[in-house]
């Protein structure tokens, strides 16, 4: 990844962690800014610039820190919200929704942890029972987090803690700094997978399944709980077949029967982020295959070819020794028609 200028909040001069970005990214410029949104919100770079350069963005998150998530976004019965720890993503999903949802793709980490750990105390407060804080929801969780050193504040919050419940979503394989921690069981560090054929065609620039696969069975042996999600799920010939042969090599290195959940959900596009994706995957086959544009203004297959999809992947899932109970389908609640 080749990285031109780190943009610095001046205030936050003195953070260690920028140290550790300037180590990685020898030859960036820095570059001392008052607030990140004069640039990073100013600036329109088209999205696949990023495969050139980016530039990164250190910076103090402002406004909301916690956020609730949609309807049916997480394991039913339990209130799950989101921090924003990060915006956009060194890998480049074709399907990815960043895409339509910042006008740069150039990276921004948010450093100011402690007030988010503020917010989730206060939030949990609020609940008698579990919540869930959910870590990814506009970047990678793990891609470069042996740089942003968010793990020690995280770790202390979700010890003391135990009602608040942490997944960590990725589809990368740096877990280095996860395995020096001792895992709690309250943090879930869930897989994105898709068929190996699929992550070839759609998941560009991600780490290959094998290693993936090997990342997990690493975490599990270390004795972190894994979440899985295979989502987005898309059509294709033999895509059923593709996904028996997932699970069966998903059960060859992890007790599956261990695994918090998993999470089904099938391919889905706002219009917005539908349109981009035409014009920087023109040649991607699932743009015209049977997506319609859906009563909640989605772009997605018809509810009953989704459910047909799921309830054929769930079937398989439970074949493998996934228990039917540890299985949720993402955003197919009553407000998903
Ligand atoms: S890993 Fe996630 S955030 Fe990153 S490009 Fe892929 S879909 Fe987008």
């Amino acid at each position: 990844m080749k990285v031109q200028k780190i943009y610095i909040e001046k205030g936050l001069q003195e953070d260690t962690v920028i140290e550790n970005f300037f180590k990685t990214f020898k030859h960036a410029k820095a570059f001392y800014i008052d607030d990140y949104r004069d640039v990073f919100e100013k600036v329109k770079k088209p999205y696949l610039k990023k495969r050139d350069s980016l530039n990164i963005f250190l910076a103090h998150k402002k406004g909301e820190l916690v956020k609730l998530a949609p309807p049916a976004y997480g394991t039913p019965g339990t209130p799950h919200y989101y921090f924003v720890h990060a915006y956009n993503c060194i890998y480049e999903c074709t399907y990815c929704y960043l895409q339509g949802h910042f006008q740069s793709p150039d990276l921004v980490f948010f450093l100011n942890y402690q007030e988010m750990i503020l917010e989730m105390e206060k939030t949990l407060s609020e609940h008698s029972g579990d919540v869930w804080f959910h870590a990814g929801e506009f970047s990678d969780s793990l891609a470069l987090s042996h740089l942003t050193g968010e793990w020690d504040y995280l770790w202390t919050f979700f010890q003391q803690n135990p009602r608040a419940r942490l997944e960590l979503r990725t589809k990368s394989v740096n877990i280095r700094s996860l395995l020096e921690r001792a895992p709690l069981s309250n943090i879930v560090v869930s897989f994105s997978l898709s068929s190996e054929e699929a992550i070839k065609k759609h998941d560009l620039l991600t780490p290959k399944l094998s290693l993936r696969l090997q990342a997990m069975q690493k975490l599990q042996e270390h004795g972190f709980t894994l979440g899985l999600h295979f989502d987005p799920i898309i059509e294709s010939v033999d895509f059923l077949q593709s996904y028996k042969k997932l699970l069966q090599q998903l059960s060859e290195g992890i007790d599956l029967t261990r695994v918090a959940y998993l999470s089904l959900g099938v391919v889905r596009f706002t219009k917005e982020v539908f349109h981009k994706v035409a014009e920087h995957y023109p040649d991607e086959t699932f743009l015209a295959s049977n997506l319609i544009k859906a009563p909640d203004q989605k772009v997605r297959y018809s509810r009953a070819k989704r459910q047909w999809i799921l309830s054929h992947i769930q079937e398989l899932a439970v074949s493998a020794g996934i228990n039917i109970n540890k299985i949720y389908w993402c955003m197919e609640g009553e407000s998903h028609n």
